[in-house]
């Protein structure tokens, strides 16, 4: 049966907005040495603004942007509400779309007056860009962003930077867990100077240019590596991440409380605070040292 300092353990974690799915996953938390977190939306805002347009040729601003945001307008993906709400506020018209689809961890792709066009990661496109936009993109990745190009017929006719700033509390949580003897990975789709700016930035390793099922290889790589000892952790938003928050040893949801993300982690934090991933330690660990 399970110890009455579990038991209160878990109510007391249920009060502050700690949701932990029973005694067994409290006590894995406590012996997370390897926590790997996902980075848009987790160790970000998940809320990324648009930063910077370049057009190629005689193609106005306005035009790419309104090309963009209407293949955009197909799917929630952050960076797709970014560009969407970038020509909202400029009160743009935005061009008729057909036969519009996503790409899986690429992009978007669409038909204008029956001319396709595309907008997506320019290496997951698998596209030359001219020396002019590699140069650009270069630039606007180095300094943090995430940048995307639109294609028409193939042909880059522009590109556009997106920017997502870390969370406020990020670089100070992930600070407390490494005082606490846990080594942060982040694993993200995006592009690997982005990532690098931002591992630099937070102190913490990083392993970028993932797609969905990469990150589950990489949590394998982690759990076999014999240098890395107890249980590895995943934080995801639960949505996304939900096969990776379920192939980790622990799997911990941060934000929302959806049913997804009940389902798939083994603890949920309900406000998306990183302080709260380090609350959870203490509490599991305080825990483990009563009933041990
Ligand atoms: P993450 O793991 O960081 O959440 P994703 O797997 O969702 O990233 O996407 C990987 C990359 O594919 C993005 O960084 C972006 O370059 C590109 N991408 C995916 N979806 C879109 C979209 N709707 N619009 C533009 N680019 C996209
Ligand atoms: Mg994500």
């Amino acid at each position: 049966s399970t110890p009455a300092a579990v038991t209160s353990a878990l109510a007391r974690a249920t009060r502050i907005g700690l949701l932990v799915k029973g005694g067994a996953a409290l006590e894995a938390i406590g012996a997370v040495r390897t926590m790997a977190f996902d980075k848009t939306g987790t160790l970000t805002e998940g809320k990324p603004k648009l930063a910077s347009l370049i057009t190629v040729g005689d193609m106005a601003e306005d035009q790419l942007l309104g090309i963009a945001a209407a293949l955009e307008t197909v799917t929630s993906h952050p960076l797709a509400k970014a560009v969407v709400t970038a020509a909202q506020d400029k009160n743009l018209d935005l061009p008729v779309i057909t036969d519009a689809r996503t790409i899986a961890g690429a992009g978007v792709e669409a038909r204008i007056d029956g001319i396709l066009y595309r907008v997506g990661a320019a290496k997951r496109l698998d596209i030359d860009p001219t020396p002019e936009i590699a140069d650009w993109l270069t630039a606007q990745e180095g300094a943090g962003s995430t940048a995307v190009v639109v294609l028409k017929d193939n042909v880059v006719i522009g590109a556009l930077a997106l920017r997502d700033v870390a969370r406020a509390d990020a670089k100070a949580a992930l600070a407390k867990l490494k005082a606490l003897g846990i080594n942060p990975v982040m694993l993200t789709g995006d592009a690997m100077l982005v990532a690098k700016r931002m591992a630099g930035e937070l102190g913490m390793e990083y392993h970028a240019q993932l797609l969905p099922e990469d990150k589950l290889n990489v949590l394998a790589e982690l759990r076999n590596d014999p240098d890395r000892k107890g249980p590895i952790a995943m934080v995801g938003d639960g949505i996304n991440d939900a096969p990776a928050l379920k192939s980790a040893d622990v799997g911990i949801a941060i934000g929302g409380g959806t049913d997804i993300a009940l389902e798939a982690a083994d603890a949920v934090v309900v406000k998306d605070r990183l302080s709260d991933v380090v609350n959870l330690v203490k509490l599991s660990r305080a825990t483990r040292r009563v009933i041990r």
